[in-house]
């Protein structure tokens, strides 16, 4: 049955997605046969993944694949490698991808993948072996028509081209069996920066339907990897000044603007952001709750909870990371005012250019830069209009509109398939 019960603080992730679901579910009035079929993983595969360190011995990591729905296309979803890595939160970024790939109407599924390890403690060669073992342990769900894994946190290109390479071995060159692959491997351009991209074009869009001006606008973005560093790169067209940003290992804070170029520079030669002299040392905690208009989590979930929620002063939280705002956080948000564009809108630029690379991969065609950027720039504007027309039309919020968007496509597309 459909539960109109509120959120509690203590929700496990996939409890935290179902949630969401639940309500969209209630307020399109879903039958309960695509209720029930929706709501569950089609399938989820646990695997033993043996490597041989280093220094001789072998050590045992567990790894994960989770197809959530493969309704309205080929499952698509990131690999993460992290310590953190569990069947609960795969399943629930799994589902995920689900609603993303329906909100921004691509033609893909959802699916979420991983590894528990710490990547940052193996050597090259360990990350290579670990790799190839976990792709052949899952390969006989993937495929360009099955499944097409893409990079995630502690993942990147270069794990992407392992993945080929070893699901190659057994069925042939097969560019389009993983996306983000590096450039000279079939990858596309404006992969890389995609994610961090979309994030500022949903902005700007939002921006532009509201009437909002972000000139002189102060960002504070937790987390500067992939997502993190290219928003900050590209929010500068938005006439936005980046005030602070954050890693695992803390973060820095200049209220006059943290010069970016000088930033990055020392953070290739430092592998760390922590020193950095145009800055003072702000915790991950304090970055969250520092007076400034946008805040950008681009790092783990939960991050905006019940605890701080009350606190944080920005206006406008763009989501780049996935599930950084637990339910309760988003009852705070809203009361207080605070604008949230939602995960399976704003960070949903990576699988759009995902799905550019898989099309171009099965086309044997590479297109320009240009071209990626514009028509990403095209599908993440068309995404958002319809997400805000949704939210007014409904009077909700922009998660719960993303959320009813996507889930009525999904429903559709099993129903027209003969599911229910
Ligand atoms: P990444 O590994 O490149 O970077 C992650 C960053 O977060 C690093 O700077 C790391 O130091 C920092 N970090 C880790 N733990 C932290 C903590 N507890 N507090 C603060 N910072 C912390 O990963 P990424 O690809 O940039 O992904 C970041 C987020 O964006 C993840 O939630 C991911 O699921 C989401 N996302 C990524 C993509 C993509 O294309 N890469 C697409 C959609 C969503």
């Amino acid at each position: 049955m459909i539960s109109n019960q509120g959120p509690h603080s203590d929700m496990t992730p996939s409890e935290e997605t179902a949630w969401r679901f639940d309500r969209a579910a209630g307020q399109i009035g879903l039958s309960e046969d695509t209720y029930h079929l929706l709501r569950h993983p089609w399938r989820e595969l646990q695997v033993s993944v043996p490597v041989r360190m280093d220094d001789g011995h072998v050590e045992v990591f567990t790894g994960f694949r989770v197809q959530h729905n493969g309704a309205r296309g080929p499952y698509k979803g990131g690999i993460r490698y992290h310590p953190g890595v569990n069947i609960e939160e795969v399943r629930a970024l799994a589902t995920l991808m689900t609603w993303k790939t329906a909100v921004v109407d691509i033609p893909l599924g959802g699916a979420k993948g991983g590894v528990q390890c710490s990547p940052k403690e193996f050597s090259l060669g360990e990350l290579n072996r670990l790799t190839r073992r976990y792709t052949q342990s899952i390969s006989h769900i993937l495929g360009p028509y099955r499944d097409i894994p893409a990079p995630d946190m502690g993942t990147n290109a270069q794990v992407m081209a392992w993945m080929m390479d070893a699901y190659g071995q057994e069925h042939g060159y097969t560019p389009g069996v993983v996306t983000g692959k590096p450039v000279s491997l079939s990858g596309s351009y404006g992969r890389d920066a995609a994610t961090g991209r979309g994030v500022v074009i949903t902005l700007g869009a939002w921006a532009e339907e509201t009437g909002t001006s972000l000139n002189g606008a102060t960002v504070a973005i937790q987390g500067f990897g992939n997502v993190g560093q290219w928003a900050a790169r590209l929010i500068e067209q938005l006439e936005c000044i980046v005030v602070a940003v954050s890693n695992s290992q803390g973060g820095l804070y200049n209220p006059k603007g943290l010069p970016l170029d000088a930033l990055e520079n020392y953070s290739k030669e430092h592998g760390t952001i922590t020193g950095f002299p145009e800055g003072d040392a702000v915790s991950n905690e304090e970055l969250l709750e520092l007076p400034c208009t946008v805040l950008i989590p681009a790092a783990v979930g939960d991050t905006i909870n019940q605890e701080n929620a009350g606190r944080i002063r920005a206006r406008i939280v763009a989501e780049g990371a996935n599930r950084p705002t637990t339910p309760s956080a988003d009852v705070i948000l809203e009361g207080n005012g605070v604008a949230v564009l939602p995960d399976i809108l704003a960070n949903a630029g990576g699988v759009v250019v995902s799905y550019f690379e898989w099309a171009q991969n099965i086309q044997g065609l590479r297109w320009s830069e240009e071209r990626v950027n514009e028509e990403l720039a095209q599908i993440m504007v068309k995404a958002t209009q319809g997400v805000i027309l949704t939210a007014q039309a409904r009077g909700c919020s922009l998660r719960e509109a993303a959320y009813i968007v996507s889930v009525e496509r999904v429903a559709s597309a099993v129903a027209v398939r003969g599911f229910v």
